[in-house]
């Protein structure tokens, strides 16, 4: 390719999609890039797609989109070894005109995304690695090489949108490598069985969907979650936990995939399934505390691989889709003004993330992710398991006196933790809330 780009995105995942989408309406002239067979084909999510964020992007996405079923219901579960003890909310409300989250299938929803992309005027081009950014001689990016050879694309400005393992910015050194403290390993499986079956197991009817997330002795007193969420004619069912908890205990994803599907709360839930798919994938967990840097000369970062997720409320594609949207609005906003794409000019775009939603949440808590990962013995092996109990004290009726049973059920949190340290866990965890 010998011409000259207005920007080049890196990547069409859903920050890619939403970064060349937003920038090609806006009449600039986009290349897309992406090494997988087609948009989607190396992406991995649950996968629940949010619509506000959609809708600020195409705002009638719902006329054609290819969506599983609008979430209904959600339920919590703490989990025991045998058992769980859940928060449950389900409201008839989400059955509304325009309903606020779906389930997705990822391959199928960027393919989709994707053909808006191109219907926008960006040219897409799959099966191609981008290999190198080219700098000049200032460190500026003024481009890109590819793994088809045919020496260097030049662009304003390069939008990295590589997703979380994405090794281009780190190799140019605009970011380092994220700690294993700072990525979760995920794997899933998708469960097929009739549409009937899904509905009856979990008490919706026609396109309502319902979602599990479950954490607990599931994760062996690692720092994870695992994940249920209703599609159409199958189940997304995973779990994921730190790298750097996987690299300690020598625990293997696979094992730990097999072990909740075998728990006695899930097992019904999937039983006569047949598993069509099996991934696995990196989750950026490090939260605010671990966004490298989000600009510089000719570039910007968004998504994954700026690590813009919410592991504490399960939101990643949405914060992939706004930053890549907000970028997009940024360069669009310094092209306009016909000013070069420098870091002082793109800096624009970290001041816009910062008021929206995405940079609030992160740094509202930026303190949970250390705490989680400290003191995940007690946060997803003890306390799970001590509650597990209570409950169990609590409903179970074998003539022990009510106040005897009470007195056991605060003797086994004491003698687990003490006063002092479940007063420490309660104002810590309060504080990381915040
Ligand atoms: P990606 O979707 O990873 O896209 C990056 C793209 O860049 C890929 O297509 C890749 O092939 C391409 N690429 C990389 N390097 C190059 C290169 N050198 N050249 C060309 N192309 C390249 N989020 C939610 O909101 N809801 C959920 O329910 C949810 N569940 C999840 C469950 C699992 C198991 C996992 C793993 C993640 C989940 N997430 C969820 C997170 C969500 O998937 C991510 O936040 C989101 O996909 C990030 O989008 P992205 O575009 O930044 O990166």
């Amino acid at each position: 390719i010998d011409e000259k780009f207005d920007a080049i995105v890196v990547g069409a995942g859903m920050a890619g999609n939403a970064a060349a989408y937003t920038l090609a309406t806006r009449g600039l002239k986009v290349l897309q890039l992406e090494r997988g067979e087609y948009s989607g084909s190396k992406n991995v999510q649950g996968a629940i797609l949010y619509a506000d964020m959609m809708e600020k992007i195409i705002p009638d996405f719902r006329e054609d989109a290819p969506l599983e079923r609008h979430l209904i219901e959600q339920r919590f579960w703490m989990m025991g070894e045998h058992s769980h003890t859940g928060l449950h909310y389900r409201s008839d409300d989400f059955n509304e005109e325009k309903p606020n989250r779906y389930t997705i299938i990822r391959a199928q929803f960027d393919k989709w995304f994707n053909k808006k992309v191109q219907e926008a005027g960006a040219l897409t081009v799959c099966e191609t690695t981008v290999t190198e950014l080219v700098q000049d001689a200032y460190g500026k990016v003024i481009g890109v090489k590819t793994d088809r050879g045919g020496g260097q694309i030049h662009a304003d400005v390069v939008v990295l949108a590589e997703g979380v393992s994405g090794l281009l910015g780190t190799r140019a050194g605009l970011r380092k490598i994220p700690k294993p403290t700072e990525v979760a390993l995920a794997v899933k499986e998708m469960h097929f069985m009739p549409q009937e079956v899904i509905e009856q197991r979990f008490n919706i009817k026609g396109n309502e969907g319902a979602v599990i997330e479950a954490a607990g002795t599931i994760s062996e007193g690692m720092t994870g979650m695992g994940f249920i969420y209703t599609n159409r004619e199958c189940i997304s069912l995973g779990i994921g936990c730190l790298v750097s908890d996987f690299q300690k205990t020598g625990e293997s994803p696979y094992q730990l995939l097999e072990r909740f599907k075998k728990h006695p709360s899930v097992a019904p839930l999937i039983e006569g399934s047949e598993v069509k798919e099996y991934a696995a994938h990196l989750i950026p967990e490090g939260g605010y505390k671990a966004i490298p840097q989000l600009f510089g000369d000719g570039w910007v970062v968004v998504g994954d691989a700026a690590q813009l997720n919410n592991a504490i409320h399960r939101e990643g594609s949405n914060l992939a889709m706004t930053s890549g949207r907000i970028a997009a609005e940024a360069i669009f906003q310094v092209k306009s003004r016909k000013d070069p794409m420098t870091s002082a000019n793109l800096s624009l775009y970290k001041k816009m993330l910062e008021e929206s939603f995405v940079m609030k949440d992160l740094k509202k808590y930026k303190d949970m992710p250390q705490l989680l990962h400290v003191q995940s013995q007690n946060f997803f092996l003890t306390y799970p398991q001590l509650v597990n109990k209570a409950m169990e004290n609590f409903v179970r009726v074998d003539g022990t006196p009510k106040k005897d049973k009470e007195k056991m059920t605060v003797r086994s949190f004491t003698s687990a933790r003490s006063w002092a340290g479940l007063f420490g866990d309660a104002f810590k965890l309060a504080r990381a809330w915040r």
